[in-house]
């Protein structure tokens, strides 16, 4: 992997499905280093099965032994590839989120092409992130009619609880997805299939186009790159996070720490959802706060020089 790559990655204009390509491994514990071995510890932040040994040629149990003549073996009994160190500054890993996140870059920007593009309000669009705006699929118990709801005392009911667990009402990454998945689906809101095969985004740019005014503009120009295949939406939302190579993120520098959160928070989510009994307002909370520490972590990687 080249430098320019990783630099392309931390500016967000990788999707998650490259992440995932360029990835070494799934890295899926908060440890770092063992502090009695002083090694790195396996499925932590520096593995050395997925970011490469520490020794240069040299395995993590030693069968490998500054073997340069073995390079790009892989231990049979640790897993650890045979390679000069130096691949520590290059290799990558993942990390798979629980929920979809939305990337900060699109909660900020001015004009924020997401929100253009799904036809809400910039506002609207934070607030799903803080799980403050939901999107209501189907009337469940609460008995709320399909569409967008602000987060009022609706959801102090005990019946929201109800509804959220049976997938009825959602927010955050989530909702963000289905909504695109809708925009770019060929099938109308019946299910039933466009004429011609088109997308629904295409349906909505070839009306916008029909009645275009200035006050359009914005939206006809996202809309645009979107529809002539500009911009991909698998870019638009961040469902696997690179973990960078591990020179360039020290255990106790900010960086390094800046993936312990993340790493917590994911952990917690994905134990909730795994629940009989789910604490929905806890669940809820600890997405609310992976979405906050994902965006933190990306806003430290573009701070990041990489060098060759
Ligand atoms: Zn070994």
């Amino acid at each position: 992997m080249t430098v320019g790559f990783i630099d392309e990655m931390m500016r967000g204009i990788l999707s998650s499905k490259d992440v995932l390509n360029a990835s070494c491994g799934e890295v899926t514990r908060i440890r770092t280093i063992n502090p009695r071995s002083h090694r790195p510890e396996r499925d932590g932040l520096y593995d050395e099965r997925i970011f490469g040994p520490v020794n240069d040629w040299t395995c993590f149990c030693g069968v490998y032994n500054n073997a340069p003549e073995h390079e790009g073996a892989i231990c049979r009994h640790c897993g650890v590839p045979v390679l000069p160190s130096s691949v520590r500054r290059t290799r990558i890993g993942h990390i798979t989120l629980a929920e979809p996140v939305i990337p900060v870059c699109y909660l900020h920007e001015k004009p924020s092409r997401l929100s253009l593009l799904l036809n809400i309000d910039p506002t609207v669009l934070k607030d799903f992130a803080c799980y403050q705006y939901w999107l209501v699929l189907e009337k469940g118990d609460l008995g709320l009619e399909p569409g967008l709801y602000a987060y009022d005392h609706h959801f102090n009911n005990p019946l929201f609880c109800s509804d959220y667990t049976q997938g009825r009402i959602i927010s955050g990454g989530r909702a963000i997805q289905l909504m695109l998945t809708r925009l770019f689906s060929t099938k109308d809101a019946q299910g039933i299939e466009n004429p011609d095969g088109k997308t629904n985004l295409q349906i909505e740019f070839e009306k916008l186009c029909a009645q275009y005014s200035e006050d359009d503009e914005a939206r006809y120009r996202v809309l645009s790159q979107f529809v002539h295949g500009e911009i991909d939406p698998q870019h638009l939302l961040i469902t696997i996070l690179p973990v960078i190579p591990p020179v360039y993120r020290p255990e106790n520098s900010k960086l390094g720490k800046s993936y312990f959160p993340v790493l917590c928070h994911n952990r917690n989510v994905l134990k909730d959802k795994r629940l009989h009994h789910r604490e929905v307002r806890r669940e809820i909370s600890e997405m609310s706060r992976l979405q906050g520490s994902v965006n933190h972590l990306i806003n430290m990687l573009s701070e990041v020089h990489v060098t060759q």
